[in-house]
This record gives C-alpha cells, structure tokens and sequence, in this order.
C-alpha cells in the first residue's frame, strides 16, 4: 500500500529523474550496434541475391556498413537477412532500433504489381548459436515495418535520403540470447543501421541508500522493486526501509524510506561522517553532531555521547544530551528548635544545587554517648515528619527522641547524581541535647491480686521513661465516685498494693511515672471490683506499701487546702508545671506542695506557653482587676490585638494612677485571646523599676484588658526623634543605663526578649527607659521591622545578633546585641540603623565584620562598647550585668563621655568610614556638601552668601531650613555635619565658633 500511494503520488507526473544521478543514467546497454561496426557484419542473407552488404556513407558522411535488396521488378520475392546471435545478458525487454530508407514504388516505373514499401521483422530466441541455416518457421514475427518516409528519385537524378527510424520492443525473452532476421518481399530498402539493446537503472545512493544496478522489468508497466543497502555508518530508519523502484525506461522512481546515519555519524552529501572530537550524535534520529554538553567531553571522533568531567555525573535517566551535574553542596544555615523530645531543623538550600533541579534532603540522626563521644544511628523509633529522606521541602521535625540525650543530626542534600559520586558526603550537622520530657504513659498493668480489702498491681515501665522514674503514682477512686474523690499511693517499683478498699466494689485505678522532668499522663483507666466481704468496713483512707514492703512512701491522701495556703504565702511562688491537666483534687492535691519543696523559691521565667490552661497562666501572674476601678480616657495607640488607651486605675484604698489600657477587640478569636493575654502573663512575672509594670487584667468582663503602668512619653525611638539633639550625653546614658538595668533583671530571670530595640522600650515622665513589649513568637510577628528570613521565622534583621538570624540562637547574648543597636540609636536620636541599606545588605556587611559607625558626637567609649556588643562570637560580649558597671562608671566620671573630635573612634572598617569625614581638609563649601552627598543645595548656600567654611560652621538649623532646604533628612544631615565641622574646628583652631 506504501508503494501504491507513492505510485499515485508520482506517476501522473514525468518520470522523475535525480539530478545527482551518474552521467549516461538513461543510457541503454547496447547488445548490437550495426554503425559501430567497421569490418564486415556478415550477417545471413539468403537467396544469395536478395539481401546485400554494401558499404556506404550515413546522413553525416560516415563510413557505415548496410544492407540492402531491390529486387522490385520481380514477383514473390522472399529474401531474409538474419543477424547474428545476440546474447541477451540480464536483459528481459530488448529494443531494436531500425534505421532504413525506403524507396517509393511510384518513383519506380513500370514495378507495378511487383514493389512493395514494407518489410517484416522477426527474431528467434535460443540458448546457442545455431549454424548458419535458416528456417523461416522457427521466427517469431514481430512486425511490419512500414517508413514514415520514402524517398523518390529526382528528377535531376539527385538521390533525396529519408532516413526512417523504427523501434521495436521483444519481450519477455526467456533464452540466453536471439537471433532477428528482416524479411523482404519485394521492396526497395537500405538497412542503414540495426541497433539493440535493453535499459537499465544504473546504481545510486538515494537517502543514504545504495541502489545496485537494476534491468527494467518486462512488461512495460511494470516497476521492478529494489531494496537499498545502507551506506557505511548509516542504519535503515525503522519500519522505513528504503526502496526505489526502477522503470521500464530504465528510471528510478518512487523512493520509498531512508538510510540515517547512526549515532556518532553525521550525514555530509551521501555519505554518513563521524562527528569531530568535543561533538557527539546520541541517537541515529538526530541530524547534526551537537558539541558536548558541559561539564563534559569527548576526545574520539564518531561519539555517541561525552564522558563527564572528574566529579561530574550523569544520572540513568539523564539523556546524553544534558550537563554532567554534581552532587550538591551542603545545605546552608540549619537551625533547630527543641521542644523536650522533638527536635525541628530548618535550613536553606545549598549555595550549589550541583546544576541539577532535583535536589531533595536527607536527614540521618546518631545518638551520642558524653564521655566518650561515640554516637550511634538513632534507630526506628524515631519518628520523623515528614520523611527522613527524599524531603522537598527543607525542614524536617524529628520525633520520639530520648530525653536528656545528645543527638547529631546531619541534614544531607542529594540530587539524581550524589549516589554516582564517591567524593565526600557534604551536610550540614548540629549536635543537639534534648531537653526533659515527662514519661510516656503507663499502658500496661496487670492485676496481680484482687482481695477483698486490697489489690495488688504490677506494670511496665513507660515505653519511653525520658529520664530516670523515681516514682510512681497509682491513682484510683471507686467507680461510682467518678474521679471527684480520689486517692493516690505511690511506689518506686513497678508493683504496688492497693490497701483498705471496700468490699465489693468497683474501682478505677490510673497509673502515671515521675522523673525529674515531671509526671507524664495517666495509662488507660483499669477498672478492678473489690472481693465479696465477711464482715466489716473499709477505711476511707488508702496506704499504699510498695511490693518490697519496705514502707518506703507513705503518704496520706487528704484535703490539706489549709496546708497548701499556707505554703503557698510562705514560698511566694509557685513554679507552674507543664502537665496541666488539672482537675479539681488535683488543684487541691498534694502535687504543687512536692514541687514547691522541690525548688524553693528560685525566680525565674516561667514560659506561660507550658500552660496547658492559659487562663491559669494569668490567674497566676497577673492580678483580677475590676473593671469598675479602671476609667478609660482616650485612645494613644494602636496595639495588635486592640486600641491602646490612656487611662485611670483606682484600686479601694489606694490613690489613682494613671493607666495604659490595652484592650483586645471584639470579635478575638481564642487563640488571640490567648495570645493577648500571655503578654500579661510574661509581664505580670517581672518586677523592676525599668521593666514596663502590670498593674494587672480584666479577663472576667468585656472588652478584655490589660493595664499597664502609664509611660507618659511613648516609646524611645519616636520620642528621640521628637527631641533631637536636646539631651545632654548624660541624660542619653541614663536612658541607657536604665534599659541595661531592666535587662539585666529579665536576663537574670532567664527571659530573652528578642525584640529590643528603641521602639520597644517606654519612657515616662521621669525620661526613665522601661522595656516593654513582651510576648512569645508574637511579639516578633507585630513588629513592623521584622521581616521572614531564609531561616523561616520573622526577625528584626537590624537588631538581631547573626547567629539568631542564622539559626535563631536566642540569648541574652542576642538580646546585648540588640541592646548595642539600641544603644546607637539613642545616641543618634533615633536614626535608622543602617539607615536605607537593604536587610541583605545589612547581614552580608555584618557577616564580613562591617559594624555601624560612631554617631555624631558620640564618646568613644560608648561606641567602643556598642563595638563589643557587636562582636561575633556571642561569647566575647558584655553581658548586661557588666554594661551597667561600665555606664555607672561613665556617669560617675563625666570627663569619659567628652569626645575629643566629634568622632567616636578611629575607622575600624567602610561602614565605620563612613562616620566622619574631616571637615578641615575641605577648601570650600561646595567640596563639603559634596563630600556630604548635599551638592543639590550649592546654590542655595551661594544664593544666601554662605561662601566659606567658617560662615557654613556658624549656621543654625533655622539658618539651614531658611535656605529653603525642606527635607528634614537632609536638615539634619547638614547640620550634624555643621556640628561636627564646629567640634574639628575648635579642636583644631582652639577658636571657639560662635552661633
Ligand atoms: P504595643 O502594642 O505595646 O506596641 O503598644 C502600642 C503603642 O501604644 C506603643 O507604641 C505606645 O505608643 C503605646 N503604649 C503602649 N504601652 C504604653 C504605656 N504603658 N504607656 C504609654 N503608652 C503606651
């Protein structure tokens, strides 16, 4: 059907010829040509006197040899002429080309009757020559040829020669070869020439295919189908195998499928050439050789692909076409996070991806022993969520750790070639200590006696004890009773009798472990039925005598409300625990007495998230107000939750104070309640003259409140910018002083604030600093400043200390940092810190040691110290305690804070270079504020006549704003700079500048 449709699509046209065809491509194969030869052709004539051969001259001239017979005048004439044996060859279709001339009978007189103007051509076929002797019925006629033109004598007796050509085609032919005999019967004929031959399809390449020499077929329709060999280095196209078809006129037609070249070779004309050295073909589909991919080559011709470079890959399913890629380099910035026994690590993407886009993480976990080290995998009770391998994403939580272990985490970054690659494995690694834990449950319990009056129990140890159990509590209250009364025993072993139960009755028993971290939860409740009683009644009171029956605890389970108030006015404070479920005995129970006898009266933080019930949380830090003692005046502000108020609080017995109010609006969703109120419940813990004070919340009524201590001028940053340069530097390193103090005492209690900076930090009346703005992660999330960093969580990128940007490592050693950025804020009168540069700018010049520069007029040593609150290793800095002595010790000697040339400190660094040029070095005005980026205003000085240095350093800010120069950034910077200017001036001059 291929060749059928190729036929209609090629036939109706010419046959179709190729140009690139060999010369003499149509040319026949000539079996016998008559012209050609010179000598005799002795050809049969017979009778003798018919059919002669005569030499004579062709139309050009040419010597040729003919024959021929006239005998026109006699009657019957017969006389055969029978060439020699022509062997046929591969030929099928022979044709015989005639040419003759033919005289006219009417030119002839008096031959009527006798002349005739034709002859007949037959032929014999044979395998072998024959003799001599001719039988006329052994030919085969073929025709009657007639001449398309006779020739007359003329009548000046010139001869006028028609030479007529005839062709006639014999076939199929069977024998070797054939004989053609020419029959006269009477006619006056010249034979001038007798040509035979066959046609051919002479061998071409078509399609990178060869096709041989092919004989036409021997019909004339027909089309002989021949099949194409490949050139050398190219393959047949698949199910396209190529074919040509060769004509009866000895033509190629109908090129069906192709040759390519295979792969590594390339097609150039009809041959198929290797591709060059660096160059490859992949595939026998692909036209051209391609130059190999990177990270890739080849030193050979005719390549099918490129080898990698050294540490280079190319994965299974990577074609030969793609890079050779690497594994990729080691994720970046992993940070954890540990919440007791589950660690979350979050890094970012490696630097290199190895020039792949299928990069995914793994994590492998080892468990370390202290001493020695040694660490082993962590096994298959560790959870991880979620996968320990092939993660997308880039963070990982990793869970059901041991308590109180150290773990080493290494995070991996593979891609579809690290396991090809047996170059060293590259990850990122923490080394992690888990934190306490509470036991896992107690689940599995058996009865080991049941009497009438006592039940005996024994059980497993908790899947996971999180540390060493030292006790447990067995818990049971009879069944009808619900848990409303009930009574607890406890043991150091893992069995213990139940005693001075009732008959006959149904109890429920609870078995929770304690370890240092506290009580895990309660096992499944087992319910256990008393034996049927004899005689008497069961005590109310339990004991409990551990299975050693050493009565090792005994402690009574009674209502000791009394008791515990008691304590609870002796220790002040109550350490909060993070297993919450509280239920009504419980709050009155015996727990929170254990506990207080447990660590007396330490002060510290107690992160009010371990509240299972926040609203406990508050209860226990911050005080019930009355919402009928609070008078709220006006709106001051705009807090997260609600409007900011200013207000009144009038407690019995006690004078009015001015409030802050905090209110939560309406419509809060529980979790923001929550939220609102842990601010309370943080602030409601501290008690410092520089720590912002909670006179403490109305959560029983509507709106919500919380009531803070007022601090009549706002936060820091505003208000230094309202009052620039209108304090002494004593007064700013009071201000200082006081923040220090606050947050020494936070840092002493264990809480890190994260967030301090100048906004977060009020002033009162008195200009005393108190820190405020205290919360968990929500603390960050409200700032404004804080911006989501590659590490994930929202960070105050210019007040945080790298390594809390990096892997948010949190500490009062974080929180000096801040403290320093604080520091340069204030002594800047609230500047920016940074001023424009971008968050990233700020990191990088952090991370190559770059620290902000000196602000105007500030004392060396307070720059020194910002200096050292800076330092990288959190370590080396001051801590809060050590900052308060240094600013005491300022304050007390004044002549520390005189800075010497209105510089701080000799330039450490570009960012440092920054600080101060030297006003003296310049020769005019213009060069000044061109140094100071302020060119744009030249005119303006030079309008209003301010030509020289000494004029400019004379200048007010109302000179500098009458100017015309409105921008307040650009007034101050110019007058900072005129400042400056004055202070190098006198230093210099020892001439005062009078303004
Ligand atoms: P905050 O939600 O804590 O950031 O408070 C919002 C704004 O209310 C602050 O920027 C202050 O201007 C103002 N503010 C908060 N607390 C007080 C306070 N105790 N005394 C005076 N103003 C306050």
């Amino acid at each position: 059907s291929k060749v059928a449709s190729a036929l209609r699509s090629w036939l109706p046209r010419a046959p179709v010829r190729f140009n690139h065809l060999p010369l003499g491509f149509l040319s026949p194969v000539i079996l016998l040509d008559s012209k050609a030869q010179q000598t005799e052709l002795e050809w049969i004539s017979y009778p003798p006197n018919g059919w002669e051969e005569i030499s004579g001259l062709d139309e050009n001239y040419t010597p040729i040899r003919t024959y021929q017979v006239c005998q026109v005048m006699e009657p019957n004439q017969n006389n055969w002429l029978r060439t020699n044996w022509i062997e046929k060859g591969d030929a099928q279709r022979i044709f015989v080309e005639l040419k003759f001339t033919l005289r006219d009978c009417n030119s002839l007189p008096g031959v009527v009757g006798t002349c005739k103007e034709t002859f007949n051509l037959y032929y014999q076929e044979t395998d072998s020559e024959v003799g001599r002797s001719l039988r006329e019925n052994q030919y085969v006629k073929i025709d009657t040829i007639a001449a398309d033109e006779s020739f007359t004598q003329g009548d000046l007796g010139e001869r006028k020669m028609k030479l007529n050509t005839e062709v006639r085609i014999i076939g199929p032919l069977s024998r070797r070869g054939f004989y053609l005999a020419f029959q006269d019967v009477g006619a006056c004929i010249a034979l001038v020439s007798v040509k035979v031959y066959y046609k051919k399809c002479w061998s071409i390449i078509e399609n990178l295919a060869t096709f041989p020499d092919t004989v036409t077929g021997s019909e004339f329709s027909s089309l002989v189908e021949v099949e194409g060999m490949c050139v050398s280095d190219a393959e047949e196209e698949a199910d396209n195998s190529p074919k040509m078809h060769c004509s009866a006129e000895g033509e190629w037609l109908v090129p069906i499928g192709k040759c390519i070249c295979k792969a590594g070779f390339h097609q150039k004309g009809d041959a198929c050439e290797p591709c060059g050295r660096g160059f490859y073909k992949s595939s026998s589909q692909d036209l051209q050789c391609s130059r190999c991919p990177a990270h890739s080559f080849n030193d050979r011709e005719g390549s099918w692909r490129c080898d990698c470079e050294d540490g280079y890959y190319r994965a299974l399913s990577d074609p030969p076409s793609v890079a050779c890629t690497r594994p990729p380099s080691a994720p970046q910035n992993l940070v954890y996070n540990i919440n007791q026994t589950t660690v979350s690590l979050e890094w970012s993407p490696p630097a290199d991806t190895g020039g792949r886009n299928d990069v995914s993480y793994r994590v492998i976990c080892r468990r370390c022993s202290w001493e020695p080290e040694e660490c082993v995998p962590c096994g298959p009770n560790v959870g991880y969520s979620p996968a320990q391998s092939g993660l997308v994403d880039t963070y990982v939580t990793i869970m059901d750790l041991l308590a109180h272990a150290n773990y080493t985490f290494e995070v991996e970054a593979v891609n579809g070639v690290s396991d090809l690659s047996r170059t060293q494995r590259l990850f990122a690694a923490v080394s992690i200590a888990t934190g306490q834990a509470a036991p896992s449950q107690v689940s599995e319990v058996i009865k080991e006696k049941v009497q009438q009056r006592s039940i005996q129990l024994s059980w497993q140890e908790p899947h996971q004890p999180n540390g060493v159990i030292t006790e447990y509590e067995i818990k049971y209250y009879e069944k009808d009773q619900k848990d409303r009364i009930y009574s607890t025993v406890r043991s150091k072993s893992t069995s213990a009798t139940v005693n001075n139960l009732k008959p006959s009755t149904a109890y429920v028993f609870q078995i929770r472990a304690f370890t240092e971290a506290g009580y895990g939860t309660y096992g499944p409740r087992l319910e256990i039925t008393t034996k049927e009683e004899a005689t008497g009644r069961g005590l109310h009171t339990a004991a409990i005598v551990s299975s050693e029956q050493n009565p090792v605890i005994i402690i009574a389970v009674v209502a000791v409300a009394g008791t515990i108030i008691l304590v609870f006015m002796v220790f002040g404070f109550i350490i909060g625990r993070r297993h919450c479920g509280y239920s009504k005995a419980d709050q009155e129970g015996d727990e929170e007495l254990y506990f207080q006898f447990k660590f007396p009266g330490t002060k510290t933080y107690i992160d009010p998230e371990t509240y299972e019930d926040p609203n406990r949380a508050v209860h226990q830090f911050a005080k019930e107000l009355d919402a009928s003692c609070i008078k709220i005046e006006r709106v001051i502000g705009a807090g997260e939750f609600g409007e900011v108020c200013s207000g009144r609080l009038k407690l019995p017995g006690k004078r009015d104070v001015s409030v802050a109010i905090k209110t939560l609006k309406v419509g809060y969703t529980e979790k923001q309640r929550r939220e609102f109120l842990c601010e309370a419940s943080i602030m409601g813990q501290f008690d410092h003259p520089n720590v912002v004070h909670l006179e403490g919340v109305v959560t029983r009524g509507k709106p919500v409140m919380i009531v803070i201590e007022y601090m009549e001028n706002g936060s820091l940053d505003a208000f230094l910018r309202k009052h620039d340069g209108q304090f002494t530097v004593i007064q700013l390193v009071g201000m200082l002083r006081g923040i220090a103090a606050g947050m020494r005492y936070l840092s002493d209690m264990g809480y890190v604030h994260r967030d301090l900076a100048a906004r977060n930090i009020l002033v009162n009346s008195n200009l005393v600093c108190k820190v405020s703005d205290f919360g968990l992660s929500r603390v960050i999330d409200d700032d404004p400043e804080a911006v989501y960093t590659t590490t994930g969580g929202k960070i105050p990128v210019r007040w945080t200390a790298p390594e809390a940007i990096q892997y948010r490592k949190f500490t009062s050693a974080s929180d000096v940092w801040s403290y320093g950025i604080v520091m340069w804020e204030v002594m800047s009168y609230g500047e920016r810190p940074y001023w424009d540069m971008s968050n990233q700018d700020v990191i990088k010049a952090i991370e190559e040691g770059y620290r902000l520069p000196a602000p105007m007029d500030c004392p060396p040593g307070l720059h020194q110290l910002m200096l050292d609150c800076w330092q990288k290793d959190r370590a080396e800095r001051p801590k809060f305690d050590q900052i308060v002595g240094i600013l005491d010790k300022m304050i007390r000697n004044p002549n520390t804070l005189k800075t010497p040339v209105g510089t701080c400190t000799r330039p450490i660094s570009p960012l440092l270079d920054q600080s101060t040029p030297d006003f003296t070095a310049f020769r005019s005005v213009g060069e000044w504020l061109e140094a100071i980026k302020m060119e744009r205003y030249r005119d303006n000085f030079t309008a209003a006549g301010y030509s020289s240095l000494e004029s400019v350093a004379r200048m007010s800010i109302e000179d500098v704003m009458s100017l015309g120069i409105t921008l307040v950034g650009h007034q101050k910077k110019i007058m900072s700079s005129i400042q400056t200017m004055r202070a190098q001036m006198l230093h210099l001059h020892g001439t005062g500048v009078q303004v």
